[in-house]
């Protein structure tokens, strides 16, 4: 007899709409985040590209979910996972205070975290003002210049938000194309958001604050100075995966360290699943991870009735 059915970790939009998906199927699950629920898209200002949802912030849909997954009987619980027993039937969770917890099945729903610029001083200088997060620090950016780094859907959208709160907003791309849907490319191309095409941040220069940023154009080698208050990083992603170095088995993982499953969400691993920005996939947005969390709570259905 295990403690639960199902052990989800993360609670972001695929772990929660697994929750969902695994209490409607009968099964008993817990969700272990290791943060504030809600994942990454807690943190996106507006949301306006899930079905029937015209506009929301991320932060409210995610809200709303956690609340679905509660009312279907979903346990949310806080912890940091330390240890995997990941293998063979009877499969265990246990988080560095000590608690431990088993189950049949897991879903890997772990997610991704902001992939740093790799900047000398870049880290000394986040709260000061290098920032990850847009829609979190921007207000103290309230009248102030700055500059975000990036050219995918996070960058422009970033750049869009922080249009509104800050005096001026520069973004600078490595080339001179963007990766943003055509529909913010068309929306910051029509911005006051100026755009440094072909530029690299090569270095930063700070007294307590950041001050100035060197700023390296890689067409022609050359260097310019841009003052600014604030640096907003958004250079993609990197996938939340250190937790199964204590593992008893691995999953096959991508040289990205991306976890790799099948269209069922199936890992390497018998009864182990993943499903969101954790997961090889091509297409990352909040609902391509609720749709893996739902096939991976089905999945995770299937294997238990297997396994009777
Ligand atoms: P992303 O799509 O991987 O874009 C990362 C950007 O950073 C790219 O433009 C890349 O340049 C640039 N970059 C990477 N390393 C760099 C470096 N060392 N120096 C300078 N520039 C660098 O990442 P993302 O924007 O965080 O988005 C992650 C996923 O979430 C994507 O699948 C995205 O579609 C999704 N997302 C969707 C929405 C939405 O639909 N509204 C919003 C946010 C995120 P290159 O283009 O040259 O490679």
């Amino acid at each position: 007899m295990h403690d639960f059915d199902v052990i989800i970790l993360g609670a972001g939009p695929a772990g929660l709409a697994a929750g969902i998906y695994a209490a409607r199927g009968g099964l008993s699950a817990l969700i272990i985040e290791n943060k504030a629920p809600g994942g990454q898209a807690s943190l996106t200002a507006k949301v306006e590209n899930y079905p029937g949802v015209q506009e929301a912030s991320g932060f409210d849909l995610a809200f709303a979910m956690l609340n679905q997954a509660k009312s279907f009987g979903v346990k949310v619980k806080t912890g940091t996972v330390s240890n995997l027993v990941l293998k063979g039937k009877d499969k265990r969770v246990v988080l560095a205070n000590g608690k431990e917890f088993t189950c049949g099945s897991i879903i890997i729903a772990t997610g991704a975290a902001s992939r740093p610029l790799g900047v000398e001083g870049e880290l000394q200088l986040v709260g000061k003002g290098v920032s990850y997060c847009a829609t979190c620090d921007g207000m103290f950016f309230k009248d102030k210049t700055v500059a975000v780094v990036g050219g995918g859907n996070t960058a422009v959208e970033d750049a869009l938000y922080l249009e509104k709160l800050a005096s001026k907003v520069c973004l600078i791309h490595r080339r001179n194309e963007l990766r943003a849907d055509k529909i913010l490319a068309d929306r910051i191309k029509s911005s006051s958001v100026e755009i440094l095409w072909d530029s690299v941040v090569v270095g930063l220069v700070a007294d307590d604050k950041l001050t100035e940023i060197k700023v390296k154009n890689v067409k022609n080698d050359s260097l310019s100075a841009v003052s600014v208050d604030g640096l907003f990083v958004a250079v993609g992603q990197i996938p939340n995966t250190s937790f199964l170095e204590n593992a008893d088995e691995k999953p096959r993982l991508t040289d990205a360290g991306y976890i790799v499953a099948d269209e069922e969400m199936r890992t390497s691993i018998d009864g182990v699943f993943a499903a969101g920005d954790v997961r090889e996939k091509s297409l990352r947005q909040i609902i391509t991870a609720c749709a893996d969390g739902a096939i991976a709570a089905n999945s995770a259905i299937k294997h238990l009735q297997n396994k009777q």
